[in-house]
């Protein structure tokens, strides 16, 4: 069950503080698009995404989108010049190697954000690199994650119960 706990908690993009992350170590941060970054009907990046990443970039961090949405969608993220992964099919470790042997990162250097207890986070501790979640920026989620949030919020009031998690009670 620990494999589905994150490193940090935090209510948004916005609230994560990156200094912080970048003193730790942190020198690649993947985020996850649909509803960490955008709603997952939205086709393109609104300005304040760009500004976020616009300041990563200028903090040195290698900025990558993600994703297990297929290439078609992500080239609508192009205004947000980022690189992109696309089809990630996350929680399965393959893409998260890709990048990681790529740019000759550590595990210790890269950090995935997302909303998905189930993808993001099992993933990202699967390889062992540093979690972080957040809140779903809506409660519509394409069909699929329909189904996987049912078994996702048993699992963050099991985590509640044990006092490990809360709604609400962020942390870093
Ligand atoms: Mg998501």
């Amino acid at each position: 069950m620990s494999k589905f706990f994150p490193d940090m908690y935090q209510k948004s993009i916005y609230d994560i503080d990156y200094k912080k992350l970048k003193h730790s170590g942190i020198k690649c941060i993947l985020f996850d698009l649909d509803n960490t970054c955008v709603p997952f009907h939205e086709n393109e990046g609104n300005d304040s995404l760009k500004k976020l990443f616009n300041k990563l970039t200028k903090m040195k961090f290698k900025v990558i989108i993600f994703s297990n949405s297929p290439e078609r969608r992500l080239k609508k993220f192009s205004n947000l010049r980022v690189e992109y992964n696309s089809s990630s099919k996350k929680p399965l470790s393959r893409s998260f190697y890709k990048i990681l042997n790529k740019y000759n990162f550590k595990k210790e250097e890269v950090c995935i954000i997302g909303d998905q207890l189930f993808t993001d986070i099992y993933g990202g501790n699967k390889v062992g690199i540093r979690t972080c979640l957040v809140e779903p920026i809506t409660d519509v989620d394409f069909f699929l994650t329909r189904f996987s949030r049912i078994f996702e919020n048993r699992l963050f009031k099991k985590f509640e119960k044990k006092g490990m998690l809360k709604k609400g009670k962020y942390y870093d």
